[in-house]
């Protein structure tokens, strides 16, 4: 459950529907709006609109969720750093989806299934349970995998997440040209699903690929990979070495 919804996020949430890294046949791109609802990290156009506006003002008065907002000073930073973990949220002011998500508000089905969010939560809480209760023949059962399947399960994936967030824009190196804070996190890269590079993802936001560097890993990419392969994902934006090497820092050792 866990990986169904964080890739749910990663994959259909973050790069198809927010950068479109790729194209997808209808019944993927229905599953992944479905999937990354079961994440219950809200509705999938208020999600992608918050995310745009994001990328839009990374770091910069406009972010929705800067950990740089309230200043430089490390009491400001552990301040901006709760702000971007878990603060914004509860911010009134919602980034207007009309424009940030017009192409996803035009899809009727998609338009249904973000509406719908409060049927997906209820279903990624229960399912747990139900299937919990049913193998074990108890209702211990479905207690334990309702605590451990549904509570613990959401409540990481929410942290991981908001880690992206707060940790990612804080911390991490960065070896790749982007005009924030961003950075490279490698102990978040299995649970983040590869998101935690980030600093290469605000380098270049299209790419279906953030662990693009030998050795990073990055699970999104590869599931990607393998729903290209399928035939039910084409046009995928895959990394040249070009575009790579283009993106990369200047070396500043030894410069005048
Ligand atoms: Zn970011
Ligand atoms: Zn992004």
């Amino acid at each position: 459950m866990y990986y169904i919804g964080c890739h749910g996020i990663t994959i259909g949430f973050h790069r198809y529907f927010t950068h479109g890294s790729f194209k997808a046949k209808r019944p993927l791109r229905i599953a992944l709006a479905i999937a990354g609802s079961l994440a219950v990290e809200g509705p999938l156009v208020r999600w992608v609109a918050d995310h745009r506006k994001h990328h839009k003002f990374s770091d910069a008065e406009g972010d929705p969720h800067s950990p740089w907002r309230y200043g430089e000073t490390v009491p400001a930073l552990l301040k901006g750093l709760w702000w971007a973990h878990i603060g914004w949220m509860f911010d009134e002011e919602q980034t207007p989806q009309s424009k940030y998500a017009p192409d996803l508000i035009k899809d009727g089905a998609i338009r249904a299934i973000s509406r719908q969010f409060v049927v997906w939560t209820v279903i990624s809480l229960m399912l747990p349970p139900v299937i919990g209760g049913l193998v074990t023949w108890s209702w211990q059962g479905a207690a334990t995998a309702f605590f451990w399947g549904s509570l613990v399960r959401v409540a990481l994936l929410h942290h991981v997440t908001w880690s992206i967030n707060s940790i990612c824009h804080a911390v991490g190196k960065r070896p790749f040209k982007s005009r924030d804070r961003s950075g490279n996190v490698w102990w978040l890269a299995v649970l983040s699903c590869g998101e935690s590079w980030h600093n290469l993802h605000h380098a270049d936001p299209t790419c279906a690929r953030h662990g693009v560097m030998r050795g990073q890993l990055d699970s999104s990419a590869r599931i990607i990979r393998w729903f290209e392969k399928a035939g039910w994902a084409y046009d995928v934006r895959w990394p040249s070495q070009d575009r790579i090497d283009a993106r990369r820092q200047k070396e500043t050792a030894g410069a005048a």
